[in-house]
């Protein structure tokens, strides 16, 4: 007769500390934390305006240079969040979606925030501008899209301030 086999599991915990780098697209994280500016790139061949910025046009291979971005823009799909990882639990709910930033041709997927989320507030469509946190660290969490018509109560918070 053989016995079923059962396995023994511990619970434990790992801590790492590393560092990773954002490459080629270090200036967009910079001037973000630094200067509270969006920048994207735009392809030295065919002109396309690529935010988030690539290094080279992904439609023609050709070299793109950075070039600084309007902070307001167009939701073109979005949803609201219920369940995320630990990370951003406290945040839940929280919209979520695709802004083409004004002049950019391609969307960026970042935080939606509303002070009354409900989907007609961040509906395909409605303009957002950028707010940037007051303590930024170079991460795509240092801004998040807001409606523009709550813009002004928004960096009026402590911990939040427009961009330039
Ligand atoms: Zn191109």
């Amino acid at each position: 007769m053989t016995e079923k086999f059962q396995d023994h599991q511990i619970r434990d915990r790992i801590k790492i500390e590393y560092r990773y780098t954002m490459g080629g697209q270090s200036k967009f994280f910079i001037e973000v934390m630094k200067n509270k500016k969006l920048f994207g790139t735009k392809c030295t061949k065919c002109g396309k305006i690529w935010m988030p910025p690539r290094i080279n046009c992904s439609d023609c291979y050709e070299p793109a240079d950075w070039v600084e971005l309007n902070q307001a823009g167009t939701i073109q799909v979005s949803t609201i969040v219920w369940y995320t990882t630990s990370a951003f639990i406290k945040a839940v709910p929280y919209g979520i979606g695709f802004i083409k930033l004004d002049g950019a041709e391609t969307a960026i997927f970042q935080g939606i925030f509303s002070e009354n989320l409900v989907p007609s507030k961040i509906k395909k469509g409605k303009r957002v501008k950028a707010v940037f946190n007051k303590q930024r660290e170079g991460k795509m969490t240092d801004f998040f899209f807001v409606p523009e018509d709550e813009y002004e109560n928004w960096i009026s918070k402590p911990e939040y301030e427009g961009g330039v």
